[in-house]
């Protein structure tokens, strides 16, 4: 057996893997899964979720109506899996639990991508305000109703700490043990902190696919950028005669790979070095010990800056953020004053929230229904909302 097939068939997990028999548990205790660990029984529910397959209709970088070939949430976090999966077993962390997070980390999004992320904060500015981030986790912990014992998903400590990114102090404080890190500035497991940087390493290399294909960036523009310009090279003394789009094709596949294997090499080293034998010798190190190499995190901000000047702030991008945020603005301004235009279930839980948070919670509740709509739903709601022929 060489060397390569014995590293892919070791299953053998790192000492400071995160164990699903050492988890801190689930809110709602249950009993143990049969034939899965706690860390597939929470990445299965994710799957069956209503949430994940709204992922579908929600706009990544371009509207759901631009394109059928563009990123959408839910393709964005299937390759945010997939990457975070390769890391996790070239660094033999827990697979499952890395899947998970990576399949649920943006459940919370609004319609619309940040357009919609940014009106709806706006809107709740005097109700506690919106942040995708915590509303993830609002949707695992309760929004979703499936199981007879308890809300939501009742997912484990360590899903939901993948899933909770980041957060304010301030919240932080109100989200118990959860938020706890955040105060104390502790790390979460190497699982989550991989499967944040896959999330960058996926959408920096969907952005340059999707950005070339909508014609708003090109590749002589993106030669300027040291990252794309390495991979190009290297595409163009293979193939000198391949088709561009095939040869965008290989840049963006290398684009994947040379990150991957930078984030691996470089986070071997520093656990070997650091060599935390648990989870909690992770949580206590003083900064996340998954990273890219000095040289790598450079070029990234790089390829990053270039992508939110030349494409996420395009005129035709930024058009569309507009009218999205003018769309959510105008919803969550008529529900407020009228819960009673939106469907009964929605009108049931603002009565619901408002007879316990007050006014706050009459604007949770319409935040959650906004939140939960997908792009070509919010759309729908809003010609039927305010045009009279609709
Ligand atoms: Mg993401």
């Amino acid at each position: 057996m060489n060397s390569a097939s014995a590293t892919i068939h070791n299953s053998t997990l790192a000492p400071c893997a995160a164990d699903p028999a050492a988890s801190r548990g689930r809110l709602h205790p249950e009993a143990s899964p049969a034939y899965r660990s706690e860390y597939q029984r929470d990445r299965d529910r994710i799957i069956h979720s209503a949430a994940f397959r709204r992922l579908e209709y929600k706009t990544q970088v371009f509207v759901n109506h631009e394109g059928d070939l563009f990123r959408t949430r839910l393709t964005h976090s299937i390759e945010v899996a997939q990457v975070a999966r390769s890391i996790a077993r070239a660094l033999q962390l827990n697979e499952d639990l890395t899947e998970g997070i990576a399949l649920a980390h943006d459940l919370g999004h609004t319609p619309f991508g940040h357009a919609g992320q940014d009106a709806l904060n706006a809107c709740m500015k005097s109700y506690g305000g919106f942040e995708h981030n915590l509303q993830s986790l609002r949707v695992v912990d309760e929004l979703e109703e499936r199981y007879a014992e308890f809300p939501g998903l009742n997912l484990t400590f360590e899903t939901r700490e993948g899933i909770l990114k980041h957060c304010s102090l301030k919240n932080a404080a109100e989200l118990g043990e959860l938020g706890r890190r955040f105060i104390e500035k502790q790390q979460p497991t190497l699982e989550a902190q991989l499967t944040n940087l896959a999330d960058e390493i996926a959408y920096n290399s969907h952005d340059v696919d999707d950005g070339l294909r909508s014609g708003l960036i090109t590749v002589e523009a993106l030669a300027t950028i040291t990252l794309f310009q390495e991979q190009y090279e290297i595409v163009r003394s293979l193939y000198p005669d391949l088709a561009p789009r095939r040869t965008i094709h290989e840049i963006v596949r290398r684009l994947i790979g040379c990150q991957v294997i930078d984030l691996v090499e470089t986070s071997k080293a520093a656990l070997l070095q650091a060599n935390p034998d648990s989870t909690d010798a992770v949580r206590r190190h003083g900064e996340p010990l998954i990273d890219f190499s000095d040289s790598m995190r450079a070029k990234n901000i790089e390829l990053k800056r270039f992508l939110r000047t030349r494409l996420y702030r395009h005129y035709r991008v930024h058009r569309m953020s507009a009218k999205a945020g003018r769309t959510i603005t105008a919803l969550f301004e008529a529900y407020i004053d009228d819960p009673r235009l939106m469907p009964e279930d929605a009108q049931q839980q603002v009565a619901l929230l408002e007879k316990t948070f007050g006014k706050d919670g009459r604007a949770r509740a319409v935040a959650d229904y906004i939140a939960g709509m997908t792009d070509r739903y919010a759309i729908a709601e809003y010609q039927r909302t305010f045009n009279p022929a609709n």
